[in-house]
């Protein structure tokens, strides 16, 4: 039996565990399909405080984990497959493995959206691309668009332009959603063009297994006219991990986890942290802040108990 489980290992988990795990409460993270979250898919953070000159994603995830380890927090490779909440413990699924716990720590956080075209799914990982970061090596001289207009298609452009010889950025509307200095970057690079009121209508060419161009729709015309591009990346935000605790967990209209008095779900015992449950911040800062008070508000739970 488990004091706390933590399900997810991105800065929100990773930031409970620390804490839990300095409060000798012996916390099990479990590290699931994106281990280590988005700070993973990311290169250089400039806004996390305490790194004047950034810090890479890769690395500050690779540091809480160390961080966590040394107090004594227990790590687990695997997907979760099925949790009752309904009474305590909470038993978890990981495969044909059971585990019990008295305290869960919901951090699965949110993953990438995708267009919902057939041909995106198909040309997924053949020049179809969630992860700029991951991906972008691979279109060295190449064109390449980039669907959204918040922070992450920014952030995308803007990366990619170290290796396409142009950048597409394809926005919906006529203005971006991302903050005033990456907008500001984005229009001093040469590489960056923008395709304004367009919706990618289909992604080409899935008969030969790699991508030709995208089918653009103007939204004000509904004129389609094709633009020829080597490579497609979808920034256009992400979706919370919270299928597995649907009908157990409250949930707002899109999915997230609500919280309340701090990280407490609607299920006593069970709290949650980071992207999972929110849909207005998003950073990791604001997950690692709340990735802290899950850990606070599970080991006071615990701790009433006794
Ligand atoms: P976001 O802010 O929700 O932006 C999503 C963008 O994609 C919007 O421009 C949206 O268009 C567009 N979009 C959504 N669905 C679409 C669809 N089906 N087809 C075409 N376009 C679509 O998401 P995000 O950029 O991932 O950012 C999420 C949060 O993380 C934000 O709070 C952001 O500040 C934060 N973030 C911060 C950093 C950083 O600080 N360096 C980096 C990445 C993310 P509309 O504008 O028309 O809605």
């Amino acid at each position: 039996m488990r004091n706390v489980v933590i399900i997810g290992s991105g800065c929100a988990g990773l930031t409970a565990a620390i804490y839990s795990a300095r409060a000798n409460v012996k916390p099990l993270v479990i590290r699931g399909l994106e281990a280590g979250g988005q700070l993973t898919l990311t290169t250089l953070v400039e806004n996390y405080p305490g790194f004047p000159k950034g810090v890479q994603g890769p690395e500050l995830i690779e540091m809480m984990q160390k961080q966590a380890a040394e107090f004594g927090a227990e790590f687990m490779e695997g997907n979760v497959t099925r949790v009752d909440l309904a009474r305590r413990p909470f038993v978890l699924e990981i495969g044909k493995e059971k585990i019990e716990t008295r305290t869960l720590i919901v951090a699965s956080g949110a993953s990438a959206k995708m267009l919902g075209l057939e041909s995106e799914k198909k040309l997924l990982g053949h020049g179809v691309s969630t992860c700029a970061t991951c991906d972008g090596y691979f279109f060295r001289g190449k064109e390449v668009a980039v669907v959204g207009g918040g922070d992450t298609a920014a952030e995308d452009a803007l990366f990619l332009t170290r290796y396409a010889t142009q950048v597409n950025v394809i926005h919906r509307r006529d203005q971006l959603r991302a903050s005033k200095i990456l907008q500001d970057r984005l229009r001093r690079n040469d590489k960056i063009k923008f395709i304004w009121n367009s919706l990618v209508a289909d992604v080409l060419d899935p008969a030969k297994g790699e991508v030709t161009g995208v089918k653009l729709k103007n939204v004000k015309t509904n004129e389609e006219t094709l633009k020829p591009c080597d490579g497609v990346f979808i920034g256009i935000g992400h979706e919370p991990n919270t299928a597995l605790f649907r009908a157990q967990l409250e949930m707002d209209d899109l999915g997230y986890i609500i919280t309340r008095n701090g990280s407490k779900t609607s299920v006593a015992g069970v709290f949650a942290a980071g992207d999972v449950q929110d849909r207005v911040y998003r950073q990791a800062i604001t997950a690692a802040g709340s990735g802290c008070m899950a850990a606070i508000d599970a080991e006071r739970f615990l701790e009433a108990e006794h």
